[in-house]
């Protein structure tokens, strides 16, 4: 979809080019030119001969063929105007600048239309309207956007709005972070998001892309393009970090589950960038700090080095990094030792390494090459270094630029003094080097990028009994599964039930009852929420306490039976399930029970889930140390909830057709998990 004619045009036409840069017509040609644009640049404005020194043609009827044409007209002038481009002048690239499209109703949406319908019958490509426009190493055809060194190696970026494009770029630049290609996308009139991702993907090549790429989206309108081309990219090595703003209602879907409730379209974000692998921000400077961090060599492991001439700042970013399950293993030995002997006296090795307001360029350069070469149970160093304004630093920041070189191991640069070192800060960005102003946002954005989960290698390995499955589904309506039913599919799956069985009178009940062995539970069969209408009578020891019991939940309004079940105890987890329109499945699970929308501990993922994928859902759960046992409770079988986890995924897989499926609770003691309340929905 995007032609080379947008990304490496070898003439472009300014469509309302002017003098005044203060409009986006008059900034973008200045852009252009300070950009090292000049040749092959013609201009179309019907007040002006010449604009910015270069050559104004009154029409657009009398320029010269332009394979890139940048517009900034007002709406209505727009569609005759890349008619004359598309049909006489053979121009395939289009970036709309201007507003009045889509973003304005109805009108402004027929307009969007057949601009669209012009392009595509020229087999073109169109950037916006309504958008920033785009800058690459070739030219900077974008207005109001701060500009940053643009070099090949830099991030790819493409931003859904304008604005915040130009505001991560101002947050950006100052701290060094260098840029490949940025795109605006604007109203997305052909080219969005996805498309931008698919060209990335598409034109991959190993030796010559960058490998760091930006995403900041608010609609997601094709969650699967978005997830292929995001997987492949990262399959291909690239690190991706995006920001998804705004978090839609999960409109019109019926939620009368618990994992209905918890869910909607965010979780579903969730759980498309866990599969993709995705680095998810929540903020510009969270996503800048994680775009520095992918800039640096792969951090192959969670134990840090941190190395300091500043005691506080060193004990933040330890406290930083220990928070986020990171390390700041403890250094010792005769290397360390000998290490110690070459700082000055006061100094420390353990961990912090911190060499003293006095340390110099030459101690810094020698603590890193014990880094490297002598501390085999250290995988990084994040190095701070400021000045009081007394010392100079330059010094410093070159050994820093020269180890960041030749060192195998990562090596983080977090720089304070923003304006007492401005010049040697200056110095080492223009070595191309990126830096952190804040070692605790830097801890943070660490963590996250190396808690990430790898993305999903395989689908779910669980093998359902399809046959059976089908036979169930196909044979049944829309709405609630009987119990009986629900137990049939669970058992075609292999998750593990509660023995229980329903009964429709009382001397039924009894006897089911002794059949499954006391104590028992009674619960209404007909309402949905059980307890909410004292539809759950736990705890049942005799015959006696089984028929009262019996007759209370048959008094409940619409009850149609009571399904008398097998007593256990545990702790309460759940999982469960629901279609997100475009997504797929999504399956949660959490702390389940009363907790469970109190806490909102949860986790998603998409069908298919592999174990892989289940081990890192359970394992980003809050309540997960519950997993491990604490204070003299017995720990959770982690293996058997994950893969309880990937046999409901193997489930829906089988069955397309279920909505909304609850286990809630699946109670949990040890090595047992079993399912004593499950629900599911279907639509036929
Ligand atoms: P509902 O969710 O419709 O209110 P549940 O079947 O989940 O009904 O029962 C409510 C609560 O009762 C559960 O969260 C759990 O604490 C307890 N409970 C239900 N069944 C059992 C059982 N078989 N053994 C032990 N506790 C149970
Ligand atoms: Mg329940």
């Amino acid at each position: 979809m995007i032609v080379n004619e947008l990304i490496n045009p070898k003439s472009i036409v300014v469509i309302g080019g002017s003098n005044d840069i203060t409009k986006p017509g008059g900034r973008v040609m200045k852009n252009l030119m300070d950009g090292g644009f000049r040749d092959n640049v013609c201009v179309v404005n019907p007040k002006e001969d010449m604009v910015q020194g270069l050559k104004c043609y009154r029409t657009v009827g009398e320029i010269p063929s332009s394979d890139l044409a940048i517009i900034a007209i007002a709406a209505k002038y727009v569609p005759d105007t890349i008619r004359t481009l598309a049909q006489e002048k053979s121009t395939k690239g289009f970036i709309i600048l201007s507003a009045g499209f889509s973003e304005l109703g109805d009108e402004g949406k027929a307009l969007e239309r057949e601009v669209v319908g012009i392009i595509e019958s020229a087999n073109g490509s169109l950037i916006g309207p309504n958008c920033v426009g785009v800058m690459n190493s070739f030219y900077r055809g974008a207005f109001a956007c701060a500009v940053p060194r643009l070099v090949p190696e830099g991030c790819d970026f493409v931003s859904g709005s304008g604005a915040t494009a130009s505001f991560i770029l101002e947050y950006a630049i100052p701290l060094g972070l260098q840029f490949s290609s940025i795109f605006s996308v604007g109203n997305s009139a052909q080219i969005g998001v996805e498309e931008v991702l698919q060209y990335w993907d598409e034109t991959f090549d190993e030796k010559t892309s960058s490998k760091v790429k930006l995403v900041y989206i608010e609609k997601m309108d094709k969650p699967d393009l978005f997830l292929k081309y995001a997987s492949s990219l990262i399959g291909k090595g690239c690190k991706i970090a995006a920001i998804k703003a705004g978090t839609t209602s999960a409109g019109s879907r019926a939620v009368s589950s618990h994992t209905g409730a918890l869910a909607g379209s965010d979780a579903a974000v969730d759980a498309l960038f866990r599969k993709a692998g995705i680095v998810r921000c929540s903020s510009r400077e969270e996503m800048v700090n994680v775009a520095n961090v992918f800039m640096h060599k792969e951090l192959k492991g969670d134990r840090i080095a941190v190395i300091t001439h500043a005691g506080g700042p060193g004990v933040l970013l330890t406290d930083a990094l220990a928070k986020n399950n990171m390390k700041v293993p403890h250094i010792s030995g005769p290397r360390a030792d000998e290490l110690l002997s070459k700082l000055f006296h006061g100094s420390s090795v353990a961990n912090p390494i911190d060499f003293l307001a006095t340390g110099t360029a030459e101690q810094l350069g020698t603590i890193l090459d014990y880094v490297d070469n002598e501390f085999d149970d250290i995988d990084a160093a994040a190095v701070i270094f400021g000045t009081s304004g007394l010392f100079d630093v330059k010094d410093v920041y070159a050994v820093l630029n020269e180890k960041m070189k030749t060192c195998s191991k990562p090596i983080y640069p977090i720089l304070p003094s923003l304006v007492q070192a401005a010049d040697a800060i200056e110095m080492f960005k223009a070595f191309g080097r990126g830096f952190f102003p804040e070692e605790v946002a830097f801890g943070n954005a660490l963590a996250k990028v190396y808690h990430t989960a790898r993305p999903a290698t395989s689908g779910s390995e669980i093998k359902a009994d399809a046959k059976q499955i089908r036979k169930i589904i196909d044979s049944c309506e829309s709405g609630y599964l009987a119990p009986e039913l629900v137990g049939q599919l669970l058992d075609a799956v292999g998750i593990p039930r509660a023995k229980e069985g329903t009964a429709s009178a009382k001397g039924e009940a009894v006897q089911l009852a002794n059949e499954i062995g006391f104590p028992v539970v009674m619960k209404v069969v007909g309402p949905v929420h059980k307890s909410d209408v004292g539809g759950v009578c736990l705890g049942i020891k005799t015959d006696a306490e089984a028929e009262a019991a019996f007759e209370k939940m048959m008094a409940i309004d619409g009850a149609t039976g009571v399904l008398v079940q097998r007593m256990a105890s545990g702790m309460e987890f759940f999982a469960g399930a629901t279609k997100e329109d475009k997504f797929g499945h999504l399956v949660l699970c959490g702390l389940g029970g009363i907790f469970i929308e109190v806490l909102k501990d949860t986790a998603a993922a998409l069908v298919p889930i592999s174990s892989e994928t289940a081990h890192s859902m359970i394992q980003s759960l809050r309540s997960y140390p519950l997993f491990k046992g604490v204070r003299g409770k017995e720990p959770i079988d982690e293996a058997l909830f994950a893969e309880i986890i990937t046999r409901l995924s193997a489930l829906l897989e089988a069955a397309p057709e279920i909505a909304e499926l609850d286990l809630n609770p699946l109670l949990c003691a040890g090595k047992s998990i079993i399912a004593v309340d499950a629900r599911i929905r279907v639509e036929i």
